[in-house]
């Protein structure tokens, strides 16, 4: 983001505004976290800010500070339509394309109001005035710290901000973990400490809070695991009954596929979670290394997403997803066998 356009946007900001902030669909850690942050930063300067969430999120996100001011365009339409009408700013985080806020795309693009999107999504759409895109970024919500420090105001990050964002941080690197983890991510990160930011607590509201069933239903997972050696690939499957069978709950199934990458030698990983509600299965892919699962997700299961960590759906019915997948993969031979 050029400072030209960090003294508009500080114009902008200079007098309290109707202000909408939006997440993704099926809003994680990062969006939620990064969302949370924002709408804490401008409440201090008199907006009128809400975040409105395309449709509910996990449990283990529902304890953030100001989880209970948050607006769901599913439950809440008429709501969230009146003030995505009404604002005169709207903040898009964690998402690269309008269509991914699913059935809240329409009022977005009908609404007049000056669109911000902060976003490390590959591919960026170009529907807002203002884009601050960054794929070398570890999360969204490391941008919201960099987006507030060229506004020149760090020192106004309080716990509830600071708390926010290394949620999102926490959960987008896999707690620090995957390559996009930075010097300056930890540099970041311990920046939110001194602000107040209480990891070890942060830690347990989000991966110590499983139900037995959950862990019943990873059992499952596990079980479910299949192994493509020559390709270095692992899948899991998933069905609608076995969801059912473990009571599944949104959320249950947050970092499954990342236990076929932790396999010696693997370098592609996937699940194929059955949806019947919805009527598709949907994807998620996990890469190690230079292959890229964004594309791989672009090319045949029409999402996307990042280099090594992207989603996708398929509307076939889930043995022939699977199918399909499997056929696919000799394809990416020379990518996949290392
Ligand atoms: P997950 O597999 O955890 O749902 O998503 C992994 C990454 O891919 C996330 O950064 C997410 O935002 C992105 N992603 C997930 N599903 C889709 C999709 O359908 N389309 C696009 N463009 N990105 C997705
Ligand atoms: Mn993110």
């Amino acid at each position: 983001m050029i400072k030209a356009q960090i003294s508009e946007i500080k114009t902008l900001l200079g007098t309290p505004q109707d202000i909408v902030i939006v997440p993704h669909k099926n809003p994680d850690g990062d969006a939620v976290g990064s969302t949370l942050a924002l709408y804490h930063y401008l409440k201090a300067y008199s907006h009128r800010a809400t975040v409105v969430a395309p449709n509910d999120y996990p449990d283990f996100l529902k304890w953030l500070p100001g989880n209970d001011e948050v607006l769901i365009f599913e439950s809440q339409q008429e709501a969230c339509e009146a003030l995505i009408h009404k604002a005169q700013l709207i903040f898009t985080l964690d998402f690269n394309a309008l269509h991914r806020t699913g059935d809240m795309a329409t009022s977005l693009e009908q609404s007049s109001a000056t669109k911000i999107m902060i976003d490390h999504h590959q591919q960026p759409d170009t529907y807002a005035k203002y884009t601050y895109s960054d794929v070398s970024m570890s999360s969204t919500c490391e941008m919201v710290y960099n987006f507030i420090e060229l506004l020149g105001d760090l020192d106004n990050i309080n716990s509830e901000i600071a708390t926010c964002l290394y949620t999102g941080i926490m959960t987008d690197t896999g707690s620090f973990r995957f390559p996009s983890t930075t010097s300056r991510t930890h540099h970041v990160v311990g920046d939110l400490m001194e602000r107040g930011a209480k990891n070890s607590e942060i830690h347990n509201q989000v991966y110590d809070t499983n139900s037995y069933s959950r862990l019943q239903l990873l059992g499952r997972a596990l079980q479910n695991l299949k192994v493509i050696p020559e390709l270095c690939t692992a899948y899991i499957t998933l069905s609608q009954a076995e969801l059912d069978e473990f009571n599944f709950k949104k959320g249950d199934t947050e970092g499954f596929v990342n236990y076929g990458l932790s396999l010696k030698d693997i370098i592609f990983a996937a699940i194929f979670i059955e949806n019947e509600q919805e009527g598709i299965v949907k994807v998620s892919l996990r890469s190690k290394g230079t292959f890229s699962v964004n594309a791989f997700s672009r090319a045949h299961f029409n999402g996307g997403g990042h280099t090594n960590a992207a989603g996708g759906r398929s509307e076939e019915n889930l043995q022939i997803t699977v199918e399909k997948f499997i056929s696919i993969l000799p394809q990416y031979k020379n990518e996949l066998s290392q």
